[in-house]
């Protein structure tokens, strides 16, 4: 299993990480980059079949939480591309769309739910509900061919869900940790 930080390496959000493993990729995020000003386009990652879904090795995003810095870019992904995310993160940017061009309309493939594991092809993805101060955000268990990574997404320690950060077990594998917000 490869890894490949496309954005958030560097900066706080904008975040976007391509995993590949047995010939099939998944990404996480697709963050609006928080430098970006308004009225800028912003480009997706160069990430093959994302914005036109037809490469078939790519198998899905899957958005850790609705923030824009990790589903902004998610309106320019193609539409036949399978996503992933909390079913209240979705409704949340669901109706929003009503009022903000921040909310987004796009029926998810599948929702995470905690310790809920599902496959993609090789990876096998366990969702795991940490304390951000988006509603319901996930750090995310990716599993594939005997290797692990985990991507914490945004998380904190000293929220309402402070008493249940996210655990994914034995503290094996490789770990991708996202920013940990100061704020509320
Ligand atoms: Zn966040």
């Amino acid at each position: 299993m490869r890894a490949r930080i496309h954005r958030g390496a560097a900066e706080v959000g904008g975040n976007c990480v391509e995993v590949k493993a047995g010939g099939k990729r998944v990404v996480l995020d697709v963050g609006w980059p928080l430098t970006a000003v308004d009225g800028e386009d912003v480009a997706l990652p160069r990430v093959a079949g994302l914005a036109d879904g037809h490469d078939p090795s790519l198998l899905g995003v899957v958005i850790s939480h609705p923030h824009a810095d990790h589903y902004g870019l998610l309106p320019k992904v193609g539409a036949s591309v399978p996503v992933y995310i909390g079913e209240s993160a979705s409704r949340i940017l669901s109706e929003a769309a009503f009022f903000s061009p921040l909310g987004i309309s796009r029926q998810p493939s599948g929702y995470l739910r905690h310790r809920q594991a599902f496959d993609l092809g090789p990876f096998r993805v366990t969702p795991f509900l940490n304390d951000h101060c988006a509603f319901d955000a996930y750090s995310l268990l990716i599993e594939a061919g005997g290797r692990r990574l985990f991507y914490t997404g945004d998380i904190r320690a000293h929220g309402r869900k402070g008493a249940r950060p996210a655990r994914p077990g034995p503290p094996s594998g490789r770990s991708i940790r996202c920013d940990r917000p100061r704020g509320p």
